[in-house]
């Protein structure tokens, strides 16, 4: 059972925020698991809790798909 004081513990731990100021979301972040549409589970263990598609932290990291299409984006930029 998670305690609110240790949750909220936690968020401040991560700097856990219900939005992102930029492209960086859970719901593209290695750590994100899908539980419903817009809800998800962060898998990392210093957060280890129910998180929204929208929210950000700083231990962002981005998942397969998102590092490869940066990669893409980043040679095209790159032969301009
Ligand atoms: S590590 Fe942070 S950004 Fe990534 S899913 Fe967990 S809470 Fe979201």
């Amino acid at each position: 059972m998670q305690s609110l004081s240790d949750l909220k513990q936690r968020v401040e731990n991560v700097d856990l925020w219900s939005y992102s100021t930029n492209d960086d979301r859970c719901d593209n972040c290695k750590f994100y698991r899908v539980i419903k549409e817009g809800i998800g589970f962060c898998a990392h263990r210093e957060v280890d809790m129910v998180v929204g598609a929208p929210w950000w932290c700083k231990l962002w990291e981005p998942d397969a798909a998102t590092a490869a299409a940066r990669a893409r984006q980043g040679a095209g930029d790159a032969g301009q």
